[in-house]
């Protein structure tokens, strides 16, 4: 299949578009190198797609009408999988405008390219977000989730009802995922795990929210690509489609729990500074997976403590092999907000492509 995705130099993106690749699926990929996070740790993402003919990489905005109607025709897709965004609860709280831009608006100009060039199948990265504080756990597809707790979250909201709309007037096929606290290897530098990973290997305190009361449903990376990958083999063959799934581990992982899995795997301890809650996050996410277990077959195989290992094995042979695997780590990750090293970041250039 010829497949058209944004986002591939990130974290889900890269692993998907490898497991794309790997079936014998053609890529064309659209990413802006969004400073976020460091352009170098994305182009390192890349490298292992970039080894295969039947991937292509654009560097270049989403929100850009034009480069994507170029680039969409010039893909001849059969689909469209939206994976790129403005990822992060926190830093949406700072910056709503930017993720409006980049989430909601982004969106619309990629749904509107597949509607004008008739790619019907539209496949959506939402959030567990989504779910706000108020959605009854274990959260089902099924809920209002019409709460949203953070700017975030209702640029999800909005890039799912824009979907919808689209799929209503225009005949898209949609599905919408929405991921659950995703880890693994290349995980963003700022998310949970592995920014615990980082500071215990540095010897610094953990600063812990909520008390270590915060509740999270963490997916191994492996199980959302697969959740991904039937969910796009599900969208195409289903016409007139408009699906919404979780994608989740379906277990909910308490921080202090999650903390001595870490320093367990890691043989560390570190000093733990607990801290209020901060706005935007939510208490805990949950997922019901039952919906597409039934639908796609999805079943989510890897446990924290297996995934955390994982996790550290990937941690461990990068910082062997190049030092810390992200040096920015200034007081914006900290909080959870972007890398503060803004020099370790270069503005991406106009519109480069590679294959
Ligand atoms: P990521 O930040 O690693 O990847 C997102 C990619 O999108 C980046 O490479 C970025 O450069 C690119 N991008 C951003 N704005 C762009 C633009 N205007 N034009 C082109 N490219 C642009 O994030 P991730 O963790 O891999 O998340 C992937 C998707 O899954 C996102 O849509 C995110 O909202 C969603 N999601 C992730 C999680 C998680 O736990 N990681 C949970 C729920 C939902």
């Amino acid at each position: 299949m010829r497949l058209f995705l944004t986002g591939g130099a990130g974290f889900i993106g890269s692993h998907l578009a490898e497991a794309l690749l790997a079936r014998g699926d053609e890529v064309f990929c659209v990413d802006n190198f969004d400073p976020f996070y460091a352009r170098s740790v994305k182009e390192e993402n890349l490298r292992e797609a970039l080894r295969s003919p039947r991937f292509r990489f654009v560097e270049g905005d989403f929100r850009d009408r034009a480069l994507v109607r170029r680039l969409l025709a010039e893909s001849r897709a059969e689909a469209v999988l939206h994976l790129g965004a403005k990822a992060g609860v926190r830093p949406s709280v700072e910056d709503p405008a930017g993720y409006v831009s980049a989430n909601v608006e982004g969106t619309i100009v990629l749904l509107e390219a597949a509607r004008d060039l008739g790619v019907r199948k539209f496949l959506f990265a939402s959030s567990s977000s989504v779910y706000g504080d108020d959605s009854q756990a274990p959260f089902s597809e099924d809920s209002a989730a019409n709460r949203p707790a953070s700017p975030y979250a209702a640029t999800k909201k909005a890039g799912e009802e824009l979907a919808h709309a689209l799929h209503h007037v225009a005949g898209l096929d949609v599905v919408c995922l929405r991921y659950f606290t995703v880890y693994g290897p290349r995980q963003r530098p700022e998310m949970a795990i592995h920014k615990f990973a980082r500071h215990l290997a540095e010897g610094r305190p953990l600063t812990v929210y909520g008390r270590g009361l915060l509740e999270r449903d963490f997916t191994y990376v492996s199980d959302v690509v697969a959740g991904t990958v039937a969910a796009l083999d599900f969208l195409v063959r289903t016409r007139p489609c408009f699906e919404v799934f979780n994608l989740g581990n379906a277990n909910r992982v308490r921080l202090d729990d999650l903390l001595d899995v870490l320093q367990r795997t890691f043989g560390r301890r570190a000093e733990l500074r607990y801290e209020e809650r901060p706005a935007g996050d939510v208490e805990r996410t949950w997922a019901d997976v039952s919906k597409a277990r039934r639908l796609l077959g999805y079943e989510p195989r890897v446990g924290i403590e297996e995934g955390v290992r994982r996790f550290a094995e990937w941690f461990e042979a990068r910082r062997g092999a190049a030092g810390p695997p992200h040096a920015a780590d200034g007081p914006g990750a900290a909080s959870g907000g972007p890398p503060a090293d803004a020099s370790a970041l270069r503005r991406p250039a106009a519109t480069a492509e590679r294959r």
